[in-house]
Parts: structure tokens; C-alpha cells; sequence
């Protein structure tokens, strides 16, 4: 393993030419350290003279925990691939996979609408969408041809990649022979059919999951005969047993089969699953087992369930799983930014106001938001401060007088032409920057709220000026 921009340079060809699209081999070493480069972007070393060197250096910049590919084309979902235990070493790489059920003694409408409900679900967050990646078909009938079946009629309904559930290798192999194709994940290989499930792990060139319950020695004896048999493409279940001292052991566990892996124990180093469901709660209450689902789905998040199967599918449970998720991959190295410039909002005229604010994603999302569904039209203007939000920007000297002049000119938008008003409204939290705005840019400068829920009540007040 390489973590220096330097080790990895020696492997490199030397040439500086280029082609890589970095000026020099070094800026490109930099890159390969950091992931935002992928080896294979330096051509000349894919020429037979450097095949060794490639070979090598491929090996050395593998991610400690190997990552599992499950799917294909564009829905393909990458899981694992880690390289740190805590986030703020790196970044985590591939957020963790979430699959929610269906089973194949659902009446085939009630299926299908749940496979088009949990495709469909999505949720607007900072500039993108938040959405699911898989549907994991459990069977609960342990009929093969019910299975095949089901599987048949989710593959009809979406392109969502698969996990075929099952510990039967025979309703397995029936689900295997729609799907084989797609490269589903199977669901799993235990102590007592994991000769059946490698069979046809092998013969179908599959991922599978081991499952070895509370049980790290066996799961970690079978990853490591599944892997001589030939596939390391493999996820690891250690049991997700969802409450009380339990949960602490599972917690514990997936802690413990983490650090291993990232420790250098390569006979462990793979992605981890979580099942967080609480069937016996469930039949009790099904609003509570839901609630806690989602709770116990949370702290798999965190550490370290890179991909799961869950089942409650209401907007209670689903929202806070996509949110928590996405929080812990936001890749810390980089600010949630908005490309800077002008933003119409609505339909904005000569007469419409232009409102300052800054490129982090957070805010102006937050601003645009306010703005839209108040129904203003209105000119948004996002000023390049790195991806700081406003306060800190003006702190910090990322908002100042000549950064919005500078963005003004840059943009094109002439506030003496495009608009009746020459005026520009800053945002209250930018209120020392008023006096040194109307200086550099000759335009009048309102100061807008500190809060941009409350620009509705400021125009009333406030606009026209
Ligand atoms: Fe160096 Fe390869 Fe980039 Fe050329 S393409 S500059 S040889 S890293």
C-alpha cells in the first residue's frame, strides 16, 4: 500500500506529457493518492513495456476494503472500496447501498407498485436528488418457480439492480437463471448451504453475501474459502441483531470486522451488510418497528454497513435514512458548491429584485427555495466564496465589495440596463459590506434579512425600492 504522492511518481513513466490531462507525472501521482484520478487516465503506462509497473502499481493503489460491483450498465452500485476508518483521514467512497424489499408471495399488483413506489422515491436535497439503488426480493414461499417468478416481474418493472434472498440454493438458482445477467447480489451463503451457494456463485460469476450470525471466526473462514475456491467478490454479514445488549455486540462486531480490514487483514477486507429490521416488532407494533428500523439503520450508517436490506418504506423511515447517508459521504475535502453567476428565479423582469447570496450549495439552495415557493421572480446572485456560507465568507474574507463586482462583470448582467432599479440587496448578514459595495460597483445596496425565510415580509416592506 502507497500514500505518498512520491511512491506512487516512481511507477509512473516520468514523461510529463500529459495525456493525463495533469502537466506533470507528479500533479498526476497527486491525483491517483487522492482517488480523483484513476490510473487507467495515464495511457502510456497501458502500453506492454510498462505492464509491469501498471500491474504494480495497480496492486498498491487498491482501496483496503475491495470493492463489490452489484448490477450493471448505469445503475451499476459500487460498495466498499474504503481506505480509512474515520472519514476526516480521507473520505468515504462509495455510500452505502440501500436495498428495500419486496417477496414473492406478494400479489403481483401490490409488487409491482412497491418496485415503482421505491424506484420512484426521491427526495430534492442541496442541488440533487436523493434516491435508493436497489430492490432486494426475499422468498418467503421458498418455491423456486414463485421466485423466479417474482424476480421475472421486478426485472419487468425496473432497472434497479438486485439482491436475491434466500438460504435455499434451489430457489437461489431459479432466481439466478432471470437474472443472471444483471449481476445480482446474492443473499447468502451460511455454515450450512455454502457449498451449494459457492457452486453457484461460481458458475454464475455472482457477488454473494456470507452470513455468519455473531460469529466473526466462521465468517471470517468462509471468506477466506470462497476466496481460494476463486471470488472475492463478497459482502459480509455478521448479524444485525437490532436491540438491546445485542445491538451493542453487533455494533461491536461491525466495528471489529472494519478494522481488521483496514488494518491490513485482507481476509476480512470486504463490504459489510446490514439487515436492521425488526420482523417479531413489527407484528406488535409496526410503527415503532419502523421508527427503530430506521434508528438501527442510522447506526449502521455511521459504522459501517455499506450496503442494507430494509423494509419500511414511509417517508418517515426512508427520508432520514437518505439524509443521514448522505451527510456521512459528503466527501469532507470538498465544499457543496453551485457553479457561480446569475440564476433566474421564476421570471424575473427589469422591475424584479437582485438578491445577493454565495455558492455554497447549502445556503443558496436554502435562499432559492425561500425565493421559489414565496413564488418572487427575482435575479439570484451566487458569488464565488469557495463554498462558504455567507458569515464565515465575510469573516473570511471569501465575500467582499470587489468579489461582487468582480462577479458582476464576469457575468455579463448589467445592472444599469437589465434592470430599472440599479440596486443590488445583500444579504443582513453582509450588512458591513454595504457602504464598500455601493463604492465598487456605483449600484444602490438594500440590506435584505438575515434569514431568507423572511424575504417575503422584507419585499412587502422593502420593494420596490
Ligand atoms: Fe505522466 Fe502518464 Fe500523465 Fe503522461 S499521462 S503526464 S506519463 S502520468
Amino acid at each position: 500500500k502507497i500514500n505518498s504522492p512520491l511512491e506512487a511518481y516512481k511507477y509512473l513513466p516520468g514523461t510529463n506529457c500529459g495525456e493525463c490531462g495533469e502537466q506533470t507525472c507528479m500533479a498526476f501521482a497527486a491525483h491517483l493518492i487522492d482517488r480523483s484520478k484513476d490510473l487507467t487516465e495515464c495511457t502510456p503506462i497501458l502500453e506492454d513495456k510498462f505492464k509491469k509497473k501498471y500491474e504494480e502499481l495497480d496492486a498498491l493503489l487498491a482501496p483496503e476494503i475491495r470493492e463489490v460491483e452489484i448490477g450493471v450498465g448505469e445503475n451499476v452500485v459500487k460498495i466498499g472500496g474504503d481506505d480509512v476508518l474515520y472519514r476526516h483521514k480521507l473520505t468515504f467512497f462509495n455510500q452505502n447501498a440501500l436495498a428495500y424489499d419486496v417477496w414473492d408471495t406478494m400479489d403481483e399488483k401490490d409488487l409491482v407498485e412497491r418496485v415503482k413506489y421505491i424506484q420512484d422515491f426521491k427526495k430534492f436535497y442541496v442541488g440533487n436528488f436523493l434516491t435508493v439503488d436497489m430492490i432486494a426480493i426475499r422468498s418467503t414461499s421458498d418455491d423456486p418457480k414463485k421466485f423466479a417468478a417474482a424476480v421475472k416481474k421486478v426485472m419487468e418493472t425496473t432497472d434497479l439492480p438486485l439482491v436475491l434472498c434466500s438460504f435455499n440454493p434451489e430457489v437461489l438458482r431459479a432466481g439466478l437463471e432471470v437474472a443472471k445477467d444483471i449481476n445480482p447480489l446474492l443473499y447468502a451463503a451460511n455454515k450450512d448451504n455454502w457449498k451449494e451457494i459457492a457452486d453457484l456463485v461460481l458458475e454464475y460469476d455472482v457477488p454473494v453475501t456470507l452470513f455468519a450470525p455473531d460469529d466473526l471466526d466462521l465468517l471470517k473462514s468462509m471468506a477466506k474459502t470462497f476466496a481460494e475456491m476463486g471470488t472475492e467478490k463478497l459482502v459480509l454479514d455478521p448479524g444485525t441483531f437490532p436491540t438491546g445488549e445485542r445491538l451493542r455486540k453487533t455494533f461491536n462486531n461491525f466495528i471489529k470486522v472494519r478494522r481488521a480490514g483496514i488494518e491490513g487483514d485482507r481476509e476480512i477486507a470486504y463490504p459489510i451488510m446490514a439487515v436492521p429490521f425488526t420482523a417479531w416488532m413489527a407484528h406488535d407494533d409496526p410503527v415503532s418497528a419502523s421508527y427503530w428500523e430506521t434508528v438501527v439503520a442510522s447506526v449502521f450508517t455511521v459504522k459501517y454497513g455499506d450496503i442494507m436490506i430494509l423494509h419500511s418504506t414511509e417517508p418517515y423511515a426512508m427520508l432520514p435514512e437518505l439524509h443521514i447517508r448522505d451527510t456521512i459521504y459528503t466527501d469532507p475535502r470538498k465544499p457543496v458548491t453551485v457553479d457561480p453567476g446569475m440564476y433566474e428565479v421564476g421570471e424575473p423582469t427589469k422591475d424584479s429584485p437582485v438578491l445577493v447570496t454565495t455558492n455554497f450549495a447549502l445556503t443558496y439552495y436554502t435562499v432559492e427555495s425561500d425565493i421559489s415557493s414565496n413564488k418572487i421572480d427575482c435575479y439570484l446572485w451566487a458569488i464565488d466564496t469557495e463554498g462558504i456560507g455567507v458569515e464565515a465568507a465575510v469573516a473570511g474574507g471569501q465575500l467582499t465589495a470587489d468579489k461582487i463586482k468582480k462577479g458582476i462583470e464576469e457575468s455579463g448582467f448589467d445592472l444599469k440596463k437589465d434592470t430599472s432599479h440599479n440596486t443590488i440587496v445583500l444579504p443582513g448578514l453582509a450588512a458591513r459590506l454595504q457602504g464598500d459595495v455601493e463604492d465598487a460597483t456605483g449600484a444602490n445596496v438594500l440590506i435584505g434579512p438575515a434569514d431568507s425565510g423572511r424575504i417575503p415580509g422584507w419585499m412587502e416592506k422593502n420593494w420596490p425600492p
